[in-house]
């Protein structure tokens, strides 16, 4: 299948017609192609776009909200299709795409289509001065939303639904590796009433595709999830320019386990927040630190549920679903982890898991290729779980973003705190403990973003989502993003008595 880009309400081949081939993760084979789009496709798309703005600004919240809705009404009825085009895409479980990305992807646009109505300005009358303040929130005008393979449409729509909610235009670039969702939500959105102009997708890679939008004087700022390295990149080529820059970024995620914690929950949160989407989530619990006092018993218990959890075909159900609930549909046999996104990124994981020795740790279980029935050529990876007895090795200092997990005891909760802000990233942290003083200490004094007490993935829309330190600058969420995607104007007026 030939996917086109999405620009003024049209699908469109590259102007240079050039196409890059998509691989299948579950069978390693390729299955369609994508545009390789450059720097003319991205200068066509911000032009229509820049046109749009406009008329896009200046139409009611009331037509914004009801268009926003309209999209969500139309990837929930398309729910098995794109839940179907994004774990073939990406390799993830059929049923996680079913019970958590699409649904999150409708929810992004149902949230927005209300908050964007209670995003009031502000007032503040300066009583001495006799005169009266208020703030109005102006959109920027066309913004580029760029977004990563591993929650493809979930968290290509956590952009695009704010921006264009605020009264922007959007040029939005998905992953390379994993473009079909995106390429269906053209047609939604189009059947929705959005008006041509304010989404146009452009597909492609990220050094021309990407790099263009950076570069494009017209757009004003930039919405980015992925890489910390990419990450850098961008801050670099968009400061000369004074583009408003939002990053979420890698992570290298703390687990803080104690041993007065709920001990069931713990270990059944704990596999989901070590292996869903195998793995490949920004905000998956990657160094596990666990009491000394529980650290054998649970080193024990882990480890052989890890041995028990399946690898399998995406298409069979999964599991281990993002949420505290299992996937409550009929399942014909039992997988809980799908194909890792691609063949480099494998290699790249493996290159951890075969090097543990000279990296810090020793392989507990896991690290080997699975290989499935008729899909020989897919990208199986065993869930892997690596002892590790120093904080400073770089299987604990870099992100390996796929099934891997390391784990070491601590003594006391200074340690773990120590621990915890340890690396370069602060994303997210979970603490698992009965203790409310410890839990005010820890979340006060764990340098993340997102602190998790007792749970993990548990998302409230809005609340705000972001990293400190290399995982991020800027919050996504609720009003923080709906005022990344404004700019504050200051009305001052001045009355006699
Ligand atoms: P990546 O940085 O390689 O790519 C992300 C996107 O940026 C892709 O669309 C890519 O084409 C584009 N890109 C790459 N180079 C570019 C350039 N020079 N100019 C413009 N665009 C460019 O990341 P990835 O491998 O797709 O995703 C995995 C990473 O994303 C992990 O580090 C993960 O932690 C991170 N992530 C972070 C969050 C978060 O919210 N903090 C969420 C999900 C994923």
């Amino acid at each position: 299948m030939k996917i086109k880009n999405y620009i003024n309400g049209d699908f469109q081949d590259p102007q240079s017609n050039d196409w890059l081939d998509n691989y299948e993760p579950a069978s390693g084979k390729v299955y369609g192609q994508i545009p390789n789009s450059d720097a003319e496709d991205v200068e066509e798309a911000t032009a229509f776009a820049k046109a749009e703005f406009p008329k896009w600004s200046n139409t009611t919240l009331e037509e914004r909200s009801r268009i926003l809705m309209n999209i969500a009404n139309g990837i929930e009825s398309r729910l098995d299709t794109l839940a179907e085009a994004e774990s073939r895409d990406n390799g993830k479980p059929l049923s996680l795409a079913k019970t958590v990305d699409i649904p999150r992807a409708a929810s992004n646009f149902r949230f927005f289509a209300h908050a964007i109505a209670q995003f009031a300005s502000e007032s503040h009358e300066s009583v001495g001065l006799k005169a009266m303040n208020f703030t109005l929130r102006k959109p920027l005008g066309v913004v580029g939303c760029i977004s990563p393979w591993n929650l493809p449409l979930y968290l290509f729509t956590w952009k695009i639904a704010p921006a264009i909610a605020a009264g922007n235009c959007v040029i939005a670039k998905p992953s390379e590796v994993t473009p079909m969702t995106a390429y269906l939500l053209g047609e939604i959105c189009t059947e929705a009433g959005l008006p041509p102009g304010v989404l146009n997708i452009v597909h492609g890679l990220g050094t021309t595709a990407g790099q263009a939008i950076l570069e494009h004087p017209e757009i004003k700022a930039i919405s980015f999830t992925g890489g910390t390295k990419t990450g850098e990149h961008i801050a670099r080529t968009c400061a000369p320019m004074f583009k408003k820059l939002s990053l979420e970024l890698g992570g290298k995620n703390p687990n803080l386990i104690f041993a007065d914690c709920d001990y069931d929950k713990m270990l059944a949160t704990t596999l989901r927040s070590s292996f869903a989407n195998q793995g490949q989530i920004c905000l998956c619990g990657s160094r596990i630190f666990v009491e000394r006092s529980l650290y054998t018993s649970f080193k024990e218990d882990f480890v052989s549920r890890v041995k028990e959890l399946v690898v399998g075909h995406p298409f069979t159900s999964a599991t281990l679903s993002g949420r505290e609930k299992p996937a409550t549909f009929s399942v014909q046999q039992k997988v809980d982890l799908g194909a890792l996104v691609s063949k480099s990124h494998l290699e790249k994981v493996e290159d951890y898991i075969h090097n543990a020795k000279a990296y810090g740790g020793t392989v507990l279980c896991g690290g080997k290729r699975v290989s499935v029935e008729g899909y020989e050529g897919g990208y199986y990876l065993e869930p892997t779980v690596i002892e590790v007895t120093t904080n400073d090795c770089k299987l604990n200092q870099e992100e390996i973003f796929g099934p891997v997990v390391t784990i070491m005891p601590f003594d006391n909760e200074e340690e773990a705190l120590q621990l915890a802000n340890g690396t370069k990233y602060g994303l997210s942290a979970t603490v698992w403990t009965k203790d409310l003083d410890r839990t005010m200490r820890l979340s006060d004094s764990l340098q993340a973003g997102i602190v998790w007490v007792n749970t993990w993935m548990n998302r409230d829309l809005r609340t705000p989502f972001g990293g400190v330190k290399a995982s991020g600058v800027g919050r996504e969420g609720g009003f923080e993003v709906l005022r990344f995607f404004t700019e504050a104007k200051n009305v001052c007026i001045s009355y006699s008595q």
